[in-house]
């Protein structure tokens, strides 16, 4: 389920670019976009990783360590949504991230949208994951694909179309690796 290196190098990159410092992902995994993140940014930055499920982000975190950039790392264990809302209703984290990387669950990036437009600065960027989901959302017929992929290309079709019509950011949708879309908040 990683993303391949060179989406890792362009994250890297594009990071470096920004001058990020304060990101945020949702969708850890073992950690392997986590740590091109955490290289690309300055002794100071700070991620908030959130992950379901520790286990994995414990496999790759030696990694981490070996790399020396555990320390810019908060990782919560925990479904994404509520840590979000949790966020927001305590007010301090608004406009205070200058990236997210949304690699989770398909069928709530629309959710994860929405909290991120207030989450993210105007003029940050946000990353979704997956929005090519194999070419499948160019294929008019999918019926030989198994049910849950379906769904889940479904999911994400509607989503590009959401966000191709979303007047709060500009988009470009990359073809590298299973695609991502990036998102730059205008307002
Ligand atoms: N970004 C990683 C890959 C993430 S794979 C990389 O490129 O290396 C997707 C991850 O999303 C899995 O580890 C899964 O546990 C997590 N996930 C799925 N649903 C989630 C949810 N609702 N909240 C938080 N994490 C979730
Ligand atoms: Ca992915």
């Amino acid at each position: 389920m990683s993303t391949p290196p060179e989406e890792g190098q362009l994250l890297h990159l594009l990071l470096k670019l920004m001058n990020a410092k304060r990101t945020m992902e949702i969708g850890v995994f073992t950690g392997y976009s986590l740590l091109c993140t955490a290289l690309a940014l300055p002794e100071d930055g700070k991620i908030t990783a959130i992950d379901v499920d520790r286990k994995s982000f414990e496999i790759g975190l030696p990694f981490i360590q070996k790399a020396g950039v555990e320390k810019k790392i908060d990782f919560i264990e925990s479904e994404a949504l509520p840590v979000l809302d949790k966020m927001l209703q305590e007010g301090r984290e608004e406009g205070s991230f200058d990236f997210a990387f949304v690699d989770s669950d398909k069928e709530n990036y629309g959710e994860y949208h929405e909290r991120l437009m207030k989450l993210v600065k105007i003029g940050g960027l946000i990353g979704y994951d997956n929005t090519l989901w194999f070419g499948t959302v160019v294929v008019p017929d999918c019926s030989s694909l198994p049910d849950d992929g379906r769904r889940l290309r479904d999911c994400l079709v509607n989503f590009n179309k959401f966000l191709a019509s979303d007047p709060r950011v500009e988009i470009s949708q990359i073809c590298i690796g299973d695609g991502i879309t990036l998102c730059r908040r205008l307002y």
